[in-house]
């Protein structure tokens, strides 16, 4: 499955806690992530991790772009629901883009660890069903 890792300052500590602890199911999936998590989370745990752009500088959007194109099965997206974020857009974007594509989006602590162990008991398989079928592939 293809993974999208993305923390608010505030929250990367928590998603390289996470990442860590899970490391194990991690390894097994392709995964992405916005610029400064992306560094984060790989210094911390050896994991490979595509990085796109910084989340400000274009890296949600890369990251909505794959949504879009039926390439992300799972996101990872730890918000911080305290501070003002600059690309505000960006994420309410990219959060719509996962309820239009029903991709599975946990955006917080709580909800990752369900969603990590559905992972892990294959509980998003039905991604690859529609991946085969092509019902949103726009390529
Ligand atoms: P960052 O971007 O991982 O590059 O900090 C995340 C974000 O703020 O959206």
């Amino acid at each position: 499955m293809n993974i999208a890792l993305i923390a608010h300052d505030k929250k990367k500590n928590d998603l390289v806690q996470f990442a860590t602890a899970y490391q194990a199911i991690f390894s097994k999936h392709t995964l992405f992530a916005t610029g400064t998590t992306g560094l984060r989370i790989s210094e911390a745990t050896g994991l490979n991790i595509t990085r796109y752009q910084s989340g400000p500088l274009g890296g949600d959007q890369q990251i909505g772009a794959m949504i879009a194109r039926n390439k992300m099965d799972a996101v990872f997206f730890f918000r911080d629901p305290l501070t003002a974020q600059p690309h505000e857009p960006d994420v309410t974007a990219l959060v719509r883009l996962c309820d239009v594509y029903s991709i599975p989006l946990a955006t917080n602590m709580g909800t990752a660890e369900l969603l990590i162990r559905g992972l892990e008991l294959g509980l998003i398989e039905w991604r690859n069903i529609i991946k085969e079928n092509g019902e949103i592939d726009g390529e």
